[in-house]
């Protein structure tokens, strides 16, 4: 069982490279921004209070983001491998995911970081603004997605590094040399 994590800003390309790992591993997927969109859509309670924070480009809290990963993982199960997109974004969520892996007998096998400044996440976003319907892709979300990611999720990254499991990838580039690398440090788990 591989359990690995894309790790990155808004725009850094977690969603497209996870699509395409999925479609070369047989890995199943989990987009917590995703999960919590479908939930909106279909005007749930949990979407209601979802929509109330992703429209200010806030973190969902942490309690709740943390029942509804383990409910979507266990979902999947069983499986080969699990990517995690947009999960962990905080310590409390690491430090969860640590222990939710561990009651079912597995562990982090691997953290990619997709690195990409800032100007171009923004110029990113807003390209993307112009197609994906997401309410958040505007300039004013973006910066406040770009501000939260920078003092409640970056840390993230030297906690995995402390604890030997974080690569840094270069975020910038064509999709499939980007993907070569994640594949690459992906096959060293083996
Ligand atoms: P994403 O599609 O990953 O960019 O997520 C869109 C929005 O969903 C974020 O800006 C947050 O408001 C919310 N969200 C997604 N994943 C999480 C998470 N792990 N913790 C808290 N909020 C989240």
């Amino acid at each position: 069982m591989k359990n690995i994590i894309i790790f990155g800003a808004p725009g850094s390309g977690k969603g497209t490279q996870s699509d395409l790992l999925v479609e070369k591993y047989a890995f199943r997927h989990i987009s917590t921004g995703d999960v919590l969109r479908a939930e909106i859509k279909n005007d749930t309670q949990l979407g209601r209070t979802a929509k109330s924070y992703i429209d200010k480009g806030q973190l969902i809290p942490d309690s709740l983001m943390i029942s509804i990963l383990a409910a979507t993982y266990d979902s999947l199960l069983p499986c080969e491998g699990v990517i995690f997109d947009g999960f962990p974004r905080t310590i409390p969520q690491a430090e969860a995911l640590q222990d939710m892996l561990s009651q079912r007998g597995t562990n982090v096998g691997v953290v990619l970081e997709l690195q990409v400044s800032d100007d171009l996440l923004t110029e990113r976003l807003l390209l993307r603004g112009k197609t994906s319907g997401r309410a958040d892709d505007n300039a004013e979300t973006i910066q406040a997605r770009l501000a939260v990611y920078h003092n409640q999720t970056a840390p993230l990254a030297a906690w995995y590094d402390e604890r030997g499991l974080l690569v840094r990838v270069n975020g910038v580039g064509s999709l499939e040399d980007i993907n070569a690398a994640l594949c690459a440090e992906i096959n060293h788990l083996g």
